[in-house]
This record gives C-alpha cells, sequence and structure tokens, in this order.
C-alpha cells in the first residue's frame, strides 16, 4: 500500500446528511483493506503492540478494544447508526430487548427508587419489574398510558424513571410523548420509552424531550426474524452508566447480530413505509367487514388518538387489531380458517403474523387486569409483514368466512 492511498478517503463525509443516508452510511469505519461492506469483527479478545500497550489499554490511558464484553467494533457501528437515527449522543447495544430494560435500570437506579410504568407494557417487562426488581427494592406502580392526570397523580418524592411504551401493543393507544417528558422533568424524573414498535423510522422520542429511547432489535430493525437484540440510546453521561454495566455483567450484544442489524437499518425507512401502507389499507379494509365489530389502528379516523397519532409519528405502524363477532370461540375459529399468515406471536417480521392475545401475550393477567388493559376475548392482534397485500385480504377473507 503506498502513503498516498493510506492517506485517502476511505469514510463518508455525513456532515448534514438526512435520515435514510445515516441509515445506511452512519457508524462504518473502513479498515485499510478498504472493505465497501461493514466488516464482521469475530473476535474475543485483541492483541497489543508490547505489554507497555496492554498496561495502557487496560487502564484506560490509550483507548482501543480489549475484550469484547467491553467493545467490538461491528456492535460499535451498530450503536453509532442507531445513535445517529434516533438524534442521540450515544446508543448501547444489548443482548436482547429485555437485557436492554435490565441494563437501563440497573445502572441508573436503586433501592428506594420508585419507577412508573405504562399498564400496558410487554409481559416480559411487567415480570421484570414485578418478580425482580421488586425484590431489590424498587418500587413499581402502573399507570394507564394515556391519561396525563393519572400520571401527575401517581408520582412520589422519590420517582426516579417513567417507562412507557407508545404506540401500546396491541390496542395502538399513544401517550404525549412531549408532556409526558415535560412532566417528569418537572418532578425530577427522567423518560424511558420503547419505541420498539415504531423505530427511528416513525418516532424519534428525544426529539420530543424523551431522555431515554429503547428497542428491542429484534423486531423491525432485523426486520426479518433472525436475531435477538436490544440497543438503548440517550446522553452520554447516562449510556456510560450503561456502559459499565453491561461491561461487568455481561448481557452484550454479539458482532454478528449487531452486523445483521446494520444490514436490517439500512433498509428500515423503505420496509415501515411498506408495513405501514399494507397495515392502513387492511385497517380500512376490515373496519367495513361484517363480523368485525371495531378495529384498533391509530390511523384511522376512529382511533380516539389519531391526531396526536398524526402529530407524533410520521405513519401509524404495522400492528392493529380487532374485535370480531363469537367471543373466543369466533376469534379462534378466525385465527385457525387462515392459511398464509403465521399463527404466532412475534412481530416486526417480513412474515405477517396473527395472535390471540387473551390467551396468549396477555394470557397470564388476571381476567380482571385483562379486562382493565381492554383485551378482550374476541380480539386478535395482526402484525403485518411485506407480502401483497391482496394475499393477506385473501386470508383473513378466510377467517371473516369462518365467523
Ligand atoms: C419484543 C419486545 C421486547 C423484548 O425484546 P426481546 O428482544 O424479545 O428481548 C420489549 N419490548 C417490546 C415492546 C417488545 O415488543
Amino acid at each position: 500500500m503506498t502513503q498516498e492511498w493510506e492517506a485517502g478517503r476511505l469514510d463518508s463525509d455525513l456532515e448534514g446528511a438526512g435520515f435514510d443516508t445515516l441509515a445506511v452510511r452512519a457508524g462504518q469505519r473502513r479498515t485499510p483493506e478498504g472493505e465497501h461492506g461493514e466488516a464482521m469483527f469475530f473476535t474475543s479478545s485483541y492483541v497489543f503492540r508490547s505489554a507497555a500497550d496492554a498496561a495502557a489499554r487496560f487502564s484506560g490511558e490509550v483507548p482501543g478494544n480489549v475484550y469484547s464484553r467491553y467493545t467490538n467494533p461491528t456492535v460499535r457501528a451498530f450503536e453509532e447508526r442507531i445513535a445517529a437515527l434516533e438524534g442521540a449522543e450515544q446508543a448501547v447495544a444489548t443482548a436482547s430487548g429485555m437485557s436492554a430494560i435490565l441494563a437501563t435500570v440497573m445502572s441508573l437506579c436503586s433501592a428506594g427508587d420508585h419507577i412508573l410504568v405504562s399498564r400496558s407494557v410487554f409481559g416480559a417487562t411487567v415480570s421484570l419489574f414485578e418478580k425482580y426488581f421488586k425484590r431489590f427494592g424498587v418500587q413499581v406502580d402502573y399507570v394507564p398510558l394515556a391519561d396525563l392526570s393519572a400520571w401527575q397523580a401517581a408520582f412520589k418524592p422519590n420517582t426516579r424513571l417513567l417507562f412507557v411504551e407508545s404506540p401500546s401493543n396491541p390496542l395502538s393507544e399513544l401517550v404525549d410523548i412531549a408532556a409526558l417528558a415535560e412532566l417528569a422533568h418537572a418532578k425530577g424524573a427522567w423518560l424511558a420509552v420503547d419505541n420498539c414498535f415504531c423505530t427511528p423510522a416513525l418516532q424519534r422520542p428525544l426529539a420530543m424531550g424523551a431522555d431515554i429511547v429503547i428497542h428491542s432489535a429484534t423486531k423491525f430493525i432485523d426486520g426479518q426474524g433472525r436475531c435477538l437484540g436490544g440497543v438503548v440510546a440517550g446522553r452520554s453521561a447516562q449510556m456510560n452508566e450503561l456502559v459499565g454495566f453491561l461491561r461487568t455483567a455481561g448481557p452484550t450484544l454479539s458482532p454478528f447480530n449487531a452486523w445483521v442489524f446494520l444490514k436490517g437499518l439500512e433498509t428500515l425507512r423503505l420496509r415501515m413505509q411498506a408495513h405501514c401502507a399494507s397495515t392502513q389499507a387492511l385497517a380500512e379494509w376490515l373496519e367495513q367487514q361484517p363480523g368485525v365489530e371495531r378495529v384498533h389502528y391509530s390511523g384511522l379516523p376512529s382511533h380516539p388518538q389519531h391526531e396526536l397519532a398524526k402529530r407524533q409519528q410520521s405513519a401509524f405502524g404495522a400492528v392493529l387489531s380487532f374485535e370480531v363477532s363469537g367471543g373466543k370461540e369466533g376469534a379462534w375459529r378466525f385465527i385457525d380458517a387462515t392459511r398464509l399468515i403465521s399463527i404466532t406471536a412475534n412481530l416486526g417480521d417480513s412474515k405477517t403474523t396473527i395472535t390471540h392475545p387473551a390467551t396468549t401475550t396477555h394470557g397470564r393477567l388476571s381476567p380482571e387486569d385483562r379486562a382493565a388493559a381492554g383485551i378482550k376475548d374476541n380480539l386478535i392482534r395482526i402484525a403485518v409483514g411485506l407480502e401483497e397485500l391482496a394475499d393477506l385480504q385473501k386470508d383473513l377473507g378466510r377467517g371473516l368466512a369462518a365467523l
């Protein structure tokens, strides 16, 4: 390699670049090999030039890689790309969406702190708070997502963190993120938003005042149902606390999964656009069908928070739910009559999925809690993939005919 070649430009200048450009290029730092695609670094440890170099890197005096539980270049590229897309100072990748939530609470909260959680969060998230965090002296209360006065009333002097999912699963409820962030900050608390259902392609909570954004990258960021992973984004002071926890406790992201997510991000906005267009069309169509009693989708003018959704999100997402005639038996007959759509609770995949929340994702709730959450026995959820719209409609038609 000549000196001139080595001195030449390998990486892109991304100053002022837009979302789609960042999604394709942010975070990549090319090696002297000049590879065009993102490099995969499969290595658990790194070598040093000398004993003194090793000592300097271990002490942190000289920056650089030591061990892949601490840093890995492929994982770092994914973190930097997510930070660019969420408009965050820094992002930290984790082994799964659940470990992203674990790392956030373990590094930012202590025994005696109080956390407010929106009532309709992901099932495993509730278990994590109820079964584990409470055991270590963290107090947890639940608040109906959309009700700002309920949030206001639920604060305690020791409230440190608010944790919400907006939009919610499976009813597409929203909270006004800017208003909730203001409430949190007035009380000296932080707002964390699980942005899994929207991704930064549809919603950027930090720009609305949230402090922390959390993702299960397993869903739309991968987009094809291959890998588990998670990521947290926010201010460096907080993210460095997470880095400390992850290095010590170990639920770090594998470089292979980071590479899959990097490639997923390159098509994220295009995919979300296609997912949302099909979901909107199916929601409008389902609303007209006899046998369908109600459709829950924030893209419909009939949704009570349609105006907020228009203000807060650039599109309405790929998850919709609907109530059918015939109670639980009707819902099960509908699901069993489909032939194309997968019967599985996953979402954010190119393959459309269908599920009965009352007996699967929300099956462990008591009937009272399920009723409070609005999960009726006749409710069906679909997470719309990337198949032909006409084929999805035909398959749902089989379900309708079975009612
Ligand atoms: C799936 C999911 C999680 C958990 O993510 P994993 O990657 O499965 O650990 C957390 N929050 C939401 C909203 C999810 O959909």
